[in-house]
């Protein structure tokens, strides 16, 4: 007689390979902590994962990116990505403080992953994502585009459709 063995789910283990300058360094341990949040993956720091994700940050100039994340795929499987850092922005005063460090680097990493934008108008209500654009991080009433904007709540963290994302991206076999 056959044992029927439970078939687990693998989890897909990711390792990101943190060659920032401690000044967003210091944001790798959030970042890690809100993305684990997602059952399918296992995302490390400088691991020896079969998913490499380097991070970086360099004086990139003037080419209209704060951070990007470049992924290739295996089939619909993300197999690896590069993202990186443009300091010619982040230290111009408006994105030179904690919480824009932070969601630059939670955001790009989100892209790695396979998450989308929720949302890219500056200046309305956060959905509370990491992955919507805004122009008050951590919510709350501002003015904006010459009136004043309820931007509710924080979106310094990724929010339950994000994670449904990743899950849905490496959380399936085939
Ligand atoms: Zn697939
Ligand atoms: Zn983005």
């Amino acid at each position: 007689m056959k044992l029927l063995k439970k078939k687990r789910k693998q989890r897909a283990k990711i390792s990101i390979k943190n060659n920032l300058s401690p000044v967003y360094s210091q944001f790798v341990p959030r970042v890690l902590r809100d993305w684990n949040l997602a059952s399918s993956i296992v995302v490390t720091e400088n691991g020896s994962d079969s998913i490499q994700v380097p991070i970086d940050n360099n004086y990139y100039g003037d080419v209209g990116w704060v951070g990007v994340a470049n992924i290739s795929y295996n089939g619909d499987h993300i197999s690896n990505a590069t993202v990186r850092i443009n300091d010619t922005y982040m230290k111009l005063a408006r994105y030179k403080n904690a919480e824009q460090q932070q969601f630059v680097v939670t955001h790009e990493i989100g892209h790695a992953l396979g998450v989308g934008h929720q949302n890219t108008t500056f200046c309305d209500q956060n959905v509370g994502s990491v992955m919507d654009y805004t122009a008050q991080i951590l919510g709350g009433s501002h003015s904006c585009g010459g009136s004043t904007v309820n931007f509710g709540i924080s979106n310094l963290n990724p929010n339950p459709n994000d994670i449904g994302t990743v899950n849905d991206q490496n959380g399936h076999n085939h």
